[in-house]
């Protein structure tokens, strides 16, 4: 076993998914511990133009797989790959973004490596010289630590925003190590025919910087307007609690927590949310909270920057209404 953590770089359309780099920078942490190896693992058509956008980082090597049947990701021709090259070095850990394409793989790269999984992790750390990942388990009732065996290479998928994104680096590039990787044709037994976009409303939770959430305080439906309109005002996105969801005042995509999206915004503005520990998962990491709830000992205001005990429904669309004024819009009657 050598003693190198891997992350397995996730890309589209030729720019590397910020999953990455948030795994790459934990992954600096924990070496830090053991001195180990830092080492990205690109697959893709042309993998070391994307090595390139890892400058920056600090990592110690990018190993560079490239194929002309890996130009978008499918399932077994990633993982037969990744497999051969990662047993070829055997580093203790691999991590992978937790993202729709990367449970899928994660999986089916423990399965072929043989080894075990700690699948939707939010948090990744040492512990008795071991790694130790943290999911939620028992649909999201308490947070579960997971081990690995020592002789095993640990697998990991990791939510995206579980960890802060460094940005994209300009710094200079780091080595890269072409690997050869044949594809046999029993591998490529599917193929992306089309890709299309989801019809409807479109929500960018994970990389909104200002996110505006609303919850059961607002006490009707109705109210939710004046978390849009306040988000709106500030050119932030739309969240809110489960319960708020569960009712159905808003959609599923909306809802952040250990059930939802896991953000990290530089503003996060809570609204008639109790702070429940499942909302405060997804959310509490974020750089400034800003918590408006009418019960002075809400959960909330234990984590919160700002606490504004009040009613909700008098202070957001005073709020609102001043920052249209000082922006020197025509307010609303
Ligand atoms: C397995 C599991 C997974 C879960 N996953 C999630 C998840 O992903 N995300 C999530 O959010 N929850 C999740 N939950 C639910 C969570 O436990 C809470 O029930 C939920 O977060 C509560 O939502 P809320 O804060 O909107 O409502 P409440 O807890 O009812 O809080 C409403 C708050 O509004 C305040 N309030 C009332 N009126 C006003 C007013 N006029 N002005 C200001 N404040 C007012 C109240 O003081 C109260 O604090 C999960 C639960 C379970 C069991």
């Amino acid at each position: 076993m050598s003693n190198e953590i891997w992350v397995v770089a996730e890309h589209w359309r030729g720019e590397v998914h910020p999953v990455t780099r948030e795994l790459l920078a934990r992954a600096k942490e924990l070496a830090a511990a053991t001195s180990a190896k830092v080492v990205a693992l690109i697959l893709a058509r042309e993998a070391p133009p994307l090595a390139a956008k890892l400058g920056g980082l600090s990592i110690d090597e990018v190993v560079c797989v490239s194929d002309a049947e890996r130009e978008r990701y499918r399932p077994r021709p990633y993982v037969d790959a990744a497999a051969a090259v990662i047993r070829k070095r055997s580093p203790s850990a691999v991590l992978v973004g937790a993202t729709m394409s990367g449970h899928e793989f994660a999986a089916s790269l423990a399965a072929s490596l043989g080894t075990g999984i700690a699948s939707d992790c939010l948090e990744i750390e040492w512990k008795d010289g071991g790694l130790m990942a943290r999911r939620p388990a028992y649909g999201g009732r308490l947070l579960e630590g997971i081990q690995w065996t020592k002789d095993g290479i640990a697998v990991a998928s990791v939510r995206p925003r579980a960890y802060a994104d460094p940005g994209p680096g300009s710094g200079e590039a780091p080595p890269i190590t072409e690997e050869a990787a044949a594809i046999p044709p029993e591998a490529l037994d599917s193929e992306i025919v089309a890709f299309k976009k989801e019809e409807g409303e479109t929500v960018n939770l994970a990389d909104a910087d200002v996110i505006v959430a609303g919850g059961r305080g607002l006490q009707v439906p109705e109210n939710f307007s004046v978390v849009r309109e306040l988000a709106e005002e500030i050119g932030g996105s739309v969240g809110a609690s489960r319960a708020v969801v569960d009712a159905g005042w808003i959609p599923y995509p909306h809802q952040v927590g250990q059930t939802g999206k896991t953000v990290r915004p530089k503003l996060y503005i809570a609204i008639g949310i109790s702070g429940a520990i499942q909302h405060l998962a997804g959310m509490k990491t974020s750089e400034t909270i800003f918590a408006i709830n009418k019960d002075p000992n809400a959960p909330i205001f234990k984590i919160s920057t700002y606490s504004f005990v009040g009613d909700a429904l008098q202070i957001v669309p005073k709020l609102t209404k001043k920052l249209r004024e000082r922006r020197g819009a025509a307010s609303p009657a």
